[in-house]
């Protein structure tokens, strides 16, 4: 255990709607299973908040001392185009609308996630599980319930709920809504069963089936994470996170199928984590509105994707947070300054690290683990770590030390990542950086010679190309493009 890291860890629990202690389940260890992308299109920058909060989830766990074994999936099958059972495959739907196979689109689209996981400073998980590797074991995990809990359909083999106990109670107060959700399908016993193996409709064939003892098909995506968590991380493991949506369909339906498979009341999970919604009132966010909100469309802009790491990471991941172009070039902002303070301390420190000793700085990471601890709330951590940057008298090699132990909680890369950077460059300006340089070197020689109608003249023409000049920093690093 991490001694410099004394406060208890408390997690909000979505099962209990409370905090609790984290204690693991085999000691000294945690594993999580968090819920990943359905491969049949770009994740969105909401969903990517989903994993920066898993991520920050795994870190606080890992800087505690903990051994982590986290395991995100991969669905390139069985989620359908409603979360419960109407609509057709997404995979099946995006390779029939390409033109592709529903193989490539998931190749495609697993690979371009992968890329965002990284431009994200987002942990490799111990294993990427990925649903179609794991098919027969599914099939194997749905006979062993089926006779008990489920009975086969013309479309399906569906689990009946009334036959585990307390059905829905992750949902709580939100079932009423769902029921209006819930897809009717002929003849299921009540609206919440679920498909847990979709047949191929006679006549029909998929790019994506298998055989099974209920007919050609494929795997619903609920079963996927129930065998693909019991798998790696065992009948009871620690903790489950996902988007809040998942709240109300699919992971009721983990619950029921574990709690069938595993023969008990309890979840299979300790704890039940969801992150809130990042919304944008513009309507980007929709997977469907064509040129939707992605990480490649901010990096276009010319914003840093840390940037937006940092804009998550400001607010507390069960907030619902608002994507707006002003809070991301504000987040950009204050990355810079946090950039800025880091190179003067690697400078005035040389580089250099030592154990933590001085007496101020020990109490300003107990407050961040304090703040930590208290569900992860990164946004308190935040100022700590500005604080930090703001104690000159401190021993610097003492700070240089703390700054990377809370940055290997916040991910923010601080020790290299540059203000150069971070400056904002857009893919279609119509001027480079070297050009922009060249420029103010010009304009910079004028000033020096007092030649002040040239500098101005030199500003307007690089204002004319959309460059916008904050003047005043000798170091000249505050320019920027505008977007
Ligand atoms: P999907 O690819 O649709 O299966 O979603 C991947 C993850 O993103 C899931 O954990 C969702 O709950 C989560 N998610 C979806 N939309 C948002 C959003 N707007 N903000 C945050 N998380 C989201
Ligand atoms: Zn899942």
């Amino acid at each position: 255990m991490n001694d410099n890291a004394p406060h208890p860890l408390k997690l909000f629990n979505s099962l209990t709607r409370q905090m609790e202690e984290f204690v693991p389940v085999h000691p000294g260890e945690a594993r999580v299973y968090t819920c990943g992308p359905t491969v049949y299109n770009y994740q969105h920058i909401g969903n990517m908040r989903a994993y920066i909060f898993a991520d920050l989830l795994g870190r606080t766990l890992s800087w505690k001392g903990y051994k982590l074994t986290h395991i995100i999936n991969i669905t390139d099958v069985g989620h359908l185009t409603s979360d419960a059972d109407a609509g057709d495959d997404k995979m099946e739907k995006a390779a029939a609308q390409s033109g592709k196979s529903a193989w490539d689109i998931a190749k495609y689209y697993t690979d371009a996630y992968w890329l965002d996981i990284d431009r994200l400073n987002i942990r490799q998980p111990a294993k990427w599980a990925i649903a179609t590797d794991h098919v027969e074991e599914m099939i194997g995990f749905a006979k062993s319930i089926a006779d008990k809990h489920c009975y086969e359909l013309d479309s399906g083999l569906y689990f009946d709920v009334s036959t585990v106990p307390d059905y829905g109670r992750l949902a709580g107060a939100q079932s009423d809504d769902i029921e209006g959700r819930i897809d009717t399908v002929e003849g299921k016993r009540h609206p919440q069963d679920f498909a847990i193996w979709r047949k191929t409709p006679a006549g029909e064939t998929r790019q994506m089936e298998w055989d099974s003892p209920w007919g050609k098909g494929a795997p619903g995506w609920h079963l996927e994470c129930s065998q693909m968590s019991i798998k790696y991380l065992g009948e009871t493991f620690d903790i489950h996170t996902g988007g809040i949506d998942h709240r109300e369909i699919h992971h009721p339906n983990e619950i029921a199928q574990n709690q069938a498979h595993n023969c008990s009341e309890h979840s299979g999970a300790n704890i039940w984590m969801h992150n809130n919604f990042l919304i944008d009132r513009a309507g980007k966010m929709s997977k469907s509105s064509g040129d939707f909100l992605r990480l490649q469309v901010l990096i276009d802009k010319g914003i840093h994707p840390l940037a937006y790491r940092l804009m998550c990471l400001q607010a507390h991941y069960r907030s619902e947070l608002e994507f707006t172009w002003e809070n991301l070039v504000a987040a950009l902002t204050r990355l810079k300054r946090i950039v800025m303070g880091v190179e003067r301390l690697l400078e005035k420190a040389d580089g250099q690290t030592a154990p933590i000793d001085h007496p101020a700085l020990l109490q300003l990471q107990d407050k961040f683990d304090a703040a930590l601890s208290e569900d992860l709330n990164s946004s308190k951590c935040l100022p700590l770590l500005e604080e930090l940057l703001t104690q000159k008298k401190l021993p610097a090699d003492q700070r240089l030390g703390l700054l990377s132990d809370m940055d290997s909680v916040l991910g923010l890369q601080l020790s290299s990542l540059t203000r150069k950077q971070l400056r904002v460059r857009p893919a279609s300006a119509a001027i480079d950086e070297n050009a922009i340089e060249a420029k103010l070197d010009q304009r910079q020689k004028a000033k020096a010679e007092k030649d002040f109608a040239t500098a101005d003249a030199i500003r307007d023409e690089l204002t004319a190309q959309g460059v916008d000049l904050m003047d005043g920093d000798p170091l000249r690093w505050d320019w920027k493009i505008e977007i």
